[in-house]
């Protein structure tokens, strides 16, 4: 059953949808970004993540730990364009 800890109380129960809550592993806190790192198709990633978890990598643009590590090897430093679904380098 998924439990979801909010405002210092746990909730738990068919009733907390499985994207309010991080989705890392071990993780029970809120869920406040998704991950937008592209998968093909127009989608997203989509993971749940809580703030300590959700890596900022532009405005409004947060990836998951693994793909972060991923981006950040591909990006090496560069800046990139922010677009949902739509990730491109910026030179
Ligand atoms: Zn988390
Ligand atoms: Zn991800």
């Amino acid at each position: 059953m998924p439990c979801v800890y909010l405002d210092g109380i746990w909730f738990c129960g068919p009733g907390v949808r499985h994207d309010w809550v991080c989705g890392l592993d071990g993780c029970a806190h809120e869920s406040e970004f998704l991950c937008d790192y592209p998968v093909g198709h127009g989608k997203t990633c989509d993971m749940p993540l809580c703030k300590e978890h959700a890596v900022k990598v532009g405005p409004n643009f947060h990836l998951c730990p693994v793909h972060a590590a991923m981006f950040h090897r591909e990006a090496q430093g560069r800046e990139v364009n922010p677009t949902p679904g739509k990730l491109m380098l910026v030179k």
